[in-house]
């Protein structure tokens, strides 16, 4: 079962789970898609091995170019731009899809290899982890997030930590899960931001359900949404210092009974067996 966890705004509590249920589940992997901020390496020391990611740009031999501008034309992104003398590649904006390859009649475009990040591989427990980290000055992770998901797995389970928000990362995340966690943190602010998540999953008509976090007794907003918009509510985490404290000084949670028993009340949600 491949399961994604994703939330509208950092911060909601989206790494702490992801962790912890990797932690907890047996035949489990843990891919940290969170490229531009991943942090799940924090929590699960270890011995890593490091790849780089490439992104193939076009190189474009002038020499045999005819100023067609048909990869131009092609090009959603404005990556290939035509001048008065030659056709400009702008690398920075380029999304590795190859189509101006394909659009040129005139065999013109070639490619050469771009490092846009890096992939993280960690052993923790025999269980396999996979972290991406994206470049500084790199605009997409998303060669980085599906090479990720590429990777040959004999696990059982996959969970993915996505990016926070709604991104065309978002999305690359997305593709082909089974379920989604989306983890919320309680109160207005936090709302606004999962409510754009929500409509992106119902768009793409994949199953979902909240962890409705930090909820505090005294306000009932996100209880309130979830049940205005008939959402699966997999558990109502209640604020907990304890929680917190453990989880700034990057240790697991696992090792409370209360929090085993959330744990244990997602997996039952999700359908984890
Ligand atoms: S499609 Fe080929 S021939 Fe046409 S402008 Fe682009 S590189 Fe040149
Ligand atoms: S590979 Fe795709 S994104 Fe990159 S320049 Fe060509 S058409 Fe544009």
């Amino acid at each position: 079962m491949n399961i994604a966890i994703v939330s509208g705004k950092g911060g909601s509590g989206k790494t702490t789970i992801a962790v912890n249920l990797f932690s907890y589940l047996k035949d489990v992997r843990l891919i940290d898609a969170d490229t531009e901020a991943p942090n799940d390496h924090l929590y699960l020391p270890g011995e890593d091995a490091t790849d780089t990611v490439n992104k193939e740009i076009p190189i474009i031999d002038q020499t045999l170019c005819t100023k067609c501008h048909a990869c131009a034309d092609f090009c959603a992104f404005n990556a290939i731009v035509p001048t008065k003398t030659k056709m400009l590649v702008f690398d920075d904006l380029c999304h590795d899809c190859r189509g101006c390859h394909l659009v040129c009649q005139e065999g013109a475009i070639s490619y050469k290899n771009h490092p846009i990040g890096t992939i993280m591989t960690r052993n923790i427990d025999g269980k396999p982890f996979l972290s991406g980290t994206l470049s500084i000055g790199e605009q997409s992770g998303n060669k980085i997030i599906s090479t990720m998901k590429e990777t040959k797995s004999t696990t059982k389970h996959t969970i993915i930590d996505g990016p926070p928000g709604v991104s065309c990362k978002t999305v690359e995340t997305l593709d082909g899960v089974d379920y989604v966690i989306l983890v919320m943190e309680d109160g207005l602010f936090g709302l606004h931001d999962a409510d754009m998540v929500v409509e992106l999953l119902n768009e793409l008509k994949i199953p979902f359900g909240v962890v409705l976090n930090k909820a505090y007794d005294h306000v009932h907003v996100g209880q309130n949404y979830i049940q205005e918009n008939l959402l699966n509510l997999l558990v109502r985490i209640p604020y907990d210092e304890t929680y917190q404290n453990l989880s700034s000084k990057g240790k697991l949670l696992t090792g409370e009974i209360s929090y085993q028993r959330i744990l244990d009340t997602i997996i039952k949600g999700v359908g984890i067996i």
